[in-house]
C-alpha cells in the first residue's frame, strides 16, 4: 500500500560518512552496473576527447543518431589536434544531420584551444574546462565525471527528473536553475570520486530509461521504495505541461535543407543551388542569412556559398 506522505527523503538518500553509500547510491550504482546501455563512449579506455565529442554530440540529440556520427568523427580526428589542422568546414559537413550544427564549430574551435593552450590534451580541472569554446557547465562536469572519475555533480535533464521525482517529490523538475539543480545533485552526490562518478551515469541513464518524461516506469525502478513522488503517491504537476517542441515548416527545417546542400558539394555551390523550392521565399532567405550569421556558411565574393574555411 501507498504512503499517503513521504518520510523524510533526504534522510534516506543522503549519508555523511565517505565510506558509506547512501542508500539511494547504492540502489542506482548496482541497477546501473546490470542494466547499463553498452555505449561507446563508456567503453574502458575512451579518451577524454571522446568523452567530449559525445557529450557535445548527445545535446539534443538521441544515442541512436549520435552513433554514427560519433564514429565517423573520431575515425577522422581521434584527437583534438587532428580537428584543429583541418578546417571548420570539414566539421561543419562531418556533423552531416546530427541537427544544431553550430555544435560542430563550437567543437572545432574547442580542439585549436585545447591544442593551443593544452598540448592537445583535454584538460582535467573545471576551470580550464570550463575556459574552452562552447563548453558549459553540463560538458565541463561530464567531462570530469566520464572521462577522469572525477567526483562532479553532472546535471542534464534526466538527472533534473529523476531527483525531482525522488527527493523532492514533484512529477517536473520545472525550467533549469543552473546553481540550485547542481546543488541538489551536490547533496546527494557520493563523497568519493569513483562513486560519484558512477551515481551520476547511473542516475542519467535512469531518467533515460525508467524514469522517463512521459510515463515512468516505476514497477521496474531500482528506487521505487525510495521515491518521494511515489510515495507521496504522484501528486500532479501544478503547472503547465512543457511541450516538445515541431520541426516541420520552421526556420530549423530550412536551415537543414540549405546545410544539406552545402554539405553535399565538394566546394562552394551558386546561389541559385540554394534556392531549393521552398515555397515561403521570405523563410528561406531568412534561414540562409542566419546561417551565414552563425558562421555556418560563407558567402563568397563572386556570389557563391561555401562552407566555412
Ligand atoms: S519510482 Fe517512478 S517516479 Fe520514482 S524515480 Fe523511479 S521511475 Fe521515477
Amino acid at each position: 500500500m501507498v504512503s499517503p506522505t513521504p518520510p523524510d527523503s533526504m534522510a534516506i538518500v543522503m549519508t555523511t560518512d565517505a565510506d558509506t553509500p547512501s542508500p539511494l547510491a547504492n540502489a542506482l550504482t548496482t541497477w546501473f552496473a546490470a542494466e547499463a546501455r553498452d555505449l561507446p563512449w563508456r567503453r574502458p579506455g575512451t579518451s577524454a576527447w571522446a568523452v567530449l565529442v559525445s557529450e557535445v554530440m548527445l545535446q539534443q540529440t538521441p544515442v541512436r543518431r549520435v552513433m554514427p556520427t560519433y564514429r565517423t568523427w573520431l575515425d577522422r580526428w581521434p584527437t583534438p589536434s587532428d580537428l584543429a589542422a583541418d578546417s571548420p568546414g570539414e566539421a561543419v559537413r562531418m556533423w552531416g544531420k546530427l541537427g544544431y550544427p553550430g555544435r560542430a564549430l563550437r567543437l572545432h574551435a574547442c580542439a585549436m584551444a585545447i591544442a593551443d593552450e593544452h598540448g592537445g590534451t583535454v584538460p582535467e580541472r573545471l576551470e580550464d574546462l570550463l575556459a574552452l569554446p562552447g563548453v558549459g557547465d553540463y560538458t565541463a562536469r561530464a567531462v570530469l565525471a566520464f572521462a577522469y572519475r572525477r567526483r562532479a555533480a553532472v546535471v542534464d535533464t534526466n538527472v533534473r527528473r529523476v531527483l525531482t521525482r525522488a527527493i523532492q517529490g514533484r512529477a517536473e523538475p520545472g525550467r533549469p536553475a543552473g546553481a540550485r539543480d547542481i546543488a541538489l545533485m551536490e547533496s546527494v552526490l557520493p563523497v568519493e570520486d569513483l562513486d560519484a562518478a558512477g551515481f551520476c551515469a547511473a542516475t542519467m541513464e535512469l531518467g533515460a530509461l525508467v524514469c522517463t518524461a512521459g510515463t515512468p516506469s516505476c514497477s521496474s525502478c531500482p528506487i521505487a521504495s525510495l521515491c518521494a513522488w511515489r510515495l507521496a503517491d504522484f501528486p500532479a504537476h501544478p503547472g503547465p505541461v512543457a511541450r516538445s517542441q515541431r520541426f516541420a515548416g520552421t526556420d530549423r527545417q530550412v536551415r537543414g535543407l540549405l546545410m544539406d546542400v552545402l554539405r553535399a558539394a565538394d566546394g562552394p555551390v551558386p546561389a541559385e543551388a540554394l534556392d531549393i523550392g521552398w515555397p515561403d521565399r521570405r523563410q528561406l532567405e531568412r534561414a540562409r542569412d542566419s546561417l551565414i550569421t552563425d558562421g555556418l556558411i560563407d558567402p563568397l565574393p563572386d556570389g557563391r556559398y561555401s562552407l566555412p574555411s
